[in-house]
């Protein structure tokens, strides 16, 4: 325990050094506190086993994480396996510490098995989702960093494991949040494991080089510093080899030997400002020949990371090229510690609390710097992985046997089902998630272990489920399924909400029955017969909603007559003998009293057909009227219709309306009102009210012919704000 203890002890000296004001005696209860948790356990090379939480804290505090942060890292493995509890973390600590150390234990409880990249990938994001607060994360690789440093006390298929697991998961993770040394220590270690006759060869072939090269970089440093501080430039630079893991990968991807890997050193000038930055790279491309095509300006875009930079690649005096890297303080910082150096420069809150601050804020700068730079490279990858955790819109679960499947969130174990196969849907009787059953419409949670349980018949799925399931998948799949097996119910179906709908278009059913209309409905439909069609409405191949809406257009091209009234009498020769009352002739009835109906207020110009009313004349209707349209299916009101025609007086005057949807502005119905005086038209009424957030205009006009009330519409249209301008027909 006095080694833990001593070791505590500089951990606490480091977080003083970064944040004089940090709580101290905070800090060492979360010590006490994990330290009497764990009490006796040891780790594998003998040590107490909280000496493992206090070195993943001090990574924690290297990154520059804030005090909940080191808090949760010496908790980290208290929840999972000692005795303390959520709700005395809660107590102790409140609520950000311990949803972060159980968002860690989450994470640590998640099973992995080598698999395919693209299952990686998924676990990757899922990993990223779970963790819904970045700090999980970056508590976790401070986590893993330490097991992989400590790897050599366990066992060597733990060993294989755990590496691989760090290569394919862990790396790529710190790789994405910007955090390079992290990056390169994990790959380092998991590739010492994984490939250790390549690691060793790369590190023996260093070892014959490292004097030249040692040499190489402290002549290079010298002249670079000597220069640069010649012309008052304050900088700070150094040479490094790179990390071994790049230069493996290296030598893999561009087939090459050791000796043909040239650029095994790289050198980083670090400076105080951008202006020096490209002072500096003057310099050097002055001193040294640039490598064309090599120059690289990440200061003016960021890679998708955060990192920023100046790359050149230069060739020195030997004709060796080699890499510098250009960068500021601040830079190099955001390029070691990424995504954890926004912590790094935050002031702690006044109130020394920082739960309140949600994600949303703790996101907002990474989520503007994703949003300015949408053109580089892998950002919209980037930003979609991100955005997982932001808004949360996929869930990640499991099969039993560990495979990870991708849905879309609050996705149910039907969808589950039906993304295994649709027969594994078919079958469903019931479903269990981490070892409990469900209800069908249970919502999944990221990391859930999901079963489906089915019998060996197929008895396919509930109409119900269609209302509950996610994805599109399953939906698809289900209705296949009905498609094919549920013809009766599907045509049952079907008609109900085809009738349904044609009941809202104002149209009734008897509208369809005559032979002749629904043959060309059915045509129109393309459906053999009304049964297919409602057959596929059932199913839902084809949406009620269309299926009624292509009826109505139909109805209104058969009520078009092929040659109007007037054609026919001058065709005939036959004086028309019937003389025009408001414009209008009625076929075969001289001086009849005419009227114009409300519903769709005809003008001339629009086809238009007669009703004899009980004692009021001939009321006037436009052919696409949805009150013709519905009478014609009456039988025995057919009689009751006549053909009409207008007249070509052009002295008459008539009256319809218009509605304006627009959107509410000061001023709209001035500028309806202008539009309307510049034109020729009457104006005879005009309301506007407000009908859910939009304005809405009412205008009753008087055009002599369907060419002005064209004209009013269009320019009605130009009006700005102007959503929609409608003949009222109802
Ligand atoms: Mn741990």
């Amino acid at each position: 325990m006095h080694l833990a203890l001593e070791q505590f002890e500089a951990l606490l000296e480091k977080v003083q050094a970064a944040n004089p004001t940090a709580d101290v005696a905070r800090i060492r209860h979360a010590f006490t506190l994990a330290a009497t948790a764990h009490g006796t356990q040891l780790r594998k090379d003998g040590t107490p086993f909280v000496t493992h939480p206090v070195a993943a804290a001090m990574i924690t505090v290297e990154m520059g994480l804030d005090e909940d942060s080191i808090i949760a890292a010496l908790l980290h493995d208290s929840l999972e396996d000692t005795a303390l509890t959520y709700d005395e973390i809660v107590k102790e600590f409140g609520t950000s510490v311990a949803v972060i150390v159980e968002g860690v234990t989450k994470l640590t409880r998640v099973q992995y098995t080598s698999k395919e990249e693209e299952q990686m990938e998924n676990l990757r994001k899922m990993l990223m989702a779970m963790a819904r607060d970045i700090r999980v994360i970056l508590i976790k690789l401070a986590d893993r960093l330490h097991n992989m440093r400590t790897m050599n006390y366990q066992v060597g298929k733990k060993q294989q494991e755990k590496a691989s697991e760090t290569m394919q998961i862990y790396a790529p993770i710190a790789h994405r949040l910007g955090m390079q040394r992290i990056k390169w220590e994990l790959e380092d270690l998991a590739f010492y494991y994984l490939d250790r006759a390549a690691y060793d060869a790369i590190v023996r072939d260093l070892d014959k080089k490292r004097e030249s090269l040692d040499t190489f970089m402290s002549d290079m440093q010298w002249k670079m510093t000597t220069r640069l501080s010649e012309h008052d430039i304050d900088s700070t630079v150094y040479g490094r080899i790179k990390h071994i893991y790049s230069i493996y990968r290296k030598m893999y991807t561009q087939k090459r030997t050791f000796e043909e890997v040239f650029d095994l050193c790289a050198f980083r000038v670090i400076v105080g400002n951008i202006a020096d930055c490209y002072n500096v790279l003057g310099h050097i491309h002055d001193m040294y020949t640039p490598v064309p095509g090599r120059f690289k300006d990440y200061i003016s875009t960021p890679k998708p990371n955060m990192y920023q930079s100046l790359h050149t690649t230069v060739l020195g005096e030997e004709g060796i090229p080699f890499e510098v890297q250009i960068r500021t303080w601040e830079m190099h910082h955001t390029a070691e510690y990424g995504i954890a150096a926004h912590w790094k420069y935050k002031t702690p809150g006044t109130d020394g609390k920082t739960e309140d601050k949600g994600d949303e804020e703790r996101f907002a700068w990474v989520r503007r710097l994703l949003e300015s730079q949408q053109e580089a490279g892998d950002a919209q990858e980037f930003f979609h992985d991100l955005r997982i955790d932001m808004f949360a819109d996929e869930v990640f679960v499991f099969t039993p046997r560990g495979d990870v499947i991708n849905l879309p969130a609050k996705s149910t174990p039907i969808d589950f089902a039906y993304s295994i196969h649709s027969a594994v849907g078919n079958r469903m009787t019931g479903a269990r998630v981490n070892g409990r059953i469900v209800p069908f419409d249970h919502a999944l949670q990221n990391g859930d272990i999901v079963e489906v349980i089915t019998t060996g018949a197929t008895h396919g799925p509930s109409r119900d489920w269609l209302k509950i399931v996610r994805s599109s998948e399953a939906r698809n799949k289900i209705r296949q399924w009905f498609k094919k097996e549920k013809r009766d119910e599907n045509i049952q179906h079907g008609k109900s909400a085809f009738e349904s709908e044609m009941k809202r278009l104002g149209l009734s059913m008897d509208a369809i029955t005559r032979s002749e209309v629904q043959t060309q409905i059915l045509k129109r439909l393309s459906f053999g017969s009304l049964d297919d069609a409602y057959a596929a409405i059932g199913y839902g191949g084809l949406s009620a909603q269309k299926a009624a809406g292509k009826v109505r257009d139909e109805l209104i091209h058969l009520a078009k007559p092929g040659k109007s009234l007037v054609d026919r009498i001058n065709q005939t020769q036959q004086r028309p003998t019937t003389k025009a009352v408001r414009g209008i002739i009625v076929e075969g009835v001289d001086n009849c009293l005419i009227k114009f109906s409300r519903c769709c207020s005809p003008v001339p110009g629009d086809n238009v057909v007669g009703f004899i009313t009980r004692g009021h004349g001939v009321s006037v209707h436009r052919r696409d009227c949805v009150n013709y349209l519905n009478a014609t299916a009456k039988p025995e009101e057919l009689g009751r219709w006549i053909d009409v025609a207008w007249a070509d007086t052009g002295k008459e005057t008539y009256q319809t309306n218009l509605t304006i949807t627009a959107k509410d502005r000061e001023g709209l119905v001035l500028d309806i009102a202008t539009a309307l005086t510049t034109m020729k038209v009457r104006v005879r009424s005009l309301n506007a009210r407000e009908i859910n957030g939009k304005a809405v205009a009412f205008i009753s006009l008087e055009v002599s012919d369907i060419k002005e009330l064209q004209n009013a519409i269009n320019k009605l249209s130009g009006i700005s704000g102007v959503i929609d301008v409608n003949r009222n027909s109802v």
